[in-house]
């Protein structure tokens, strides 16, 4: 006997439907004697509905008010799924986010899990009972209802399956898995059948959103081994762990094209100490993240001067170019330069540590794609290059096909 943490997505408990679905599936596993808890989200768009209710209300509503609004989402898919069990004759117990001793700090929309003590879970699982909880929300040790950001509910069952001491953790999703790249640019893709905590974290940073990333580093932190599989059929999924040594024979496990980044050119910015700082500590006062930072070596006659680039989330660009223009004066660079059309593919994966000559196999493989690399930045697992977004898709197929796929003989 077993026990196992299951968490279900947005689109895995989209209608009644596929909450029945989800009950069989719950069923199954009961039926072999493991006791099952199960997470689930909102169903798939009602979080977003809520936010476009709010905003209609006014732009920027109280954010206690938000969470209190947003937790109602995850609220109607517990008490579906436990009727939905309920139906098929199994004894299922919904609880919210507090019931299931969820404890969060008082930042609200994005609270961070303080401590869980799952007494209630614990005292229904004894008493033979399936625990459904409602993702993405805790409580304040003050009894205020908090969330913990978007996608929060990946973050409920890992936090979950830790103070439990589950024997597995799985998230169900509507992707088989994790890919060597996204298979809709590569048809080719395969599925992995495991990848290291470190990776996973590159490919979620690199754009490829599996889950939700603090889930993913909270995994890590505790050493919460997961299973990503999709609701929809029966095929084993990915399994998500600590690096082990064999990993590195692959040297890259996957390739992802981040469509949603924008690059800022600073042209011929006077090269002092303390300009970095203040156009960085100007953006990240905006909120704004910062990914890709690439200044040139000094040119030009008479004062040193740099060309700075740097890039941003996409939907962050015209915050970004209001905050560097509003330095203008102060810094007196000559002008900002703004680009939408890139995009960033990063090839990751750890066997990059014990293999050399990786960066070189990419550069040239984008080379005889005719593909120019705009900006590079590497870490000891992954390698990015922002390039024009026109040919993204076309060099992450080439990279892929490099890196990823057998030569035929
Ligand atoms: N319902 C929340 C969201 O859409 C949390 C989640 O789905 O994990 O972000
Ligand atoms: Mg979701």
């Amino acid at each position: 006997m077993a026990l196992i943490v299951q968490k279900y997505g947005g689109t895995s408990v989209a209608n009644t439907e596929r909450i029945k679905n989800v009950a069989a599936r719950v069923a199954g596993y009961r039926s072999r004697g493991d006791q099952i808890v199960v997470v689930v989200s909102a169903m798939s768009g009602v979080t977003d509905n809520l936010i476009k209710l709010a905003k209609d209300i006014m732009p920027l509503p109280s954010e206690r008010e938000m969470d209190m609004l947003l937790a109602t989402g995850e609220q109607t898919t517990i008490s579906l799924t436990a009727m939905a069990l309920h139906a098929l004759g199994i004894d299922a117990v919904s609880l919210t986010g507090a019931q299931a001793g969820i404890v969060t700090d008082g930042v609200h929309t994005k609270a961070k899990i303080l401590n869980i003590t799952p007494k209630q879970a614990h005292a229904l699982l004894k008493a033979g009972k399936v625990v459904i909880v409602a993702g993405f929300q805790g409580q304040t040790p003050e009894g205020q209802i908090t969330t913990l950001g978007r996608g929060g509910s990946d973050l409920t069952a890992i936090a979950l399956a830790a103070a439990l001491r589950a024997d597995l953790c799985q998230i169900y999703t509507d992707v088989d898995g994790v890919y060597t790249a996204d298979p809709r640019i590569v048809p080719c893709a395969r599925k992995l059948n495991e990848i290291a905590y470190d990776e996973m974290l590159e490919l979620a940073g690199a754009g490829a959103k599996v889950m939700q990333l603090r889930s993913v580093e909270f995994a890590k932190k505790f050493g919460v081994v997961f299973e990503v599989r999709s609701s929809m059929n029966d095929n084993p999924g990915t399994i998500v762990k600590e690096e082990v040594r064999s990993m590195e024979d692959v040297v890259v496990r996957g390739v992802s094209l981040d469509k949603n980044q924008a690059k800022v050119t600073l042209v011929a910015v006077p090269d002092r100490p303390g300009v970095a700082a203040r156009i960085f500590n100007a953006l990240s006062d905006a909120a704004i993240n910062v990914d890709m930072i690439v200044q040139n070596v000094s040119h030009g006659v008479g004062l040193p001067a740099t060309d700075l680039s740097f890039t941003v989330d996409k939907p962050d660009l015209l915050k970004a170019t209001k905050v560097i223009e509003s330095l203008k004066a102060e810094i007196a660079y000559r002008e900002v330069i703004s680009d939408e059309n890139i995009g960033k593919l990063s090839i990751v994966g750890v066997g990059m540590r014990s293999h050399s000559g990786v960066a070189a196999k990419m550069f040239e493989t984008l080379a005889k794609e005719n593909v120019n690399i705009g900006m590079i930045s590497t870490s000891e697992i992954k390698i990015s290059v922002i390039i024009d977004l026109a040919k993204g898709e076309q060099a992450t197929r080439a990279v892929h096909a490099a890196f990823l796929e057998s030569k035929p003989a």
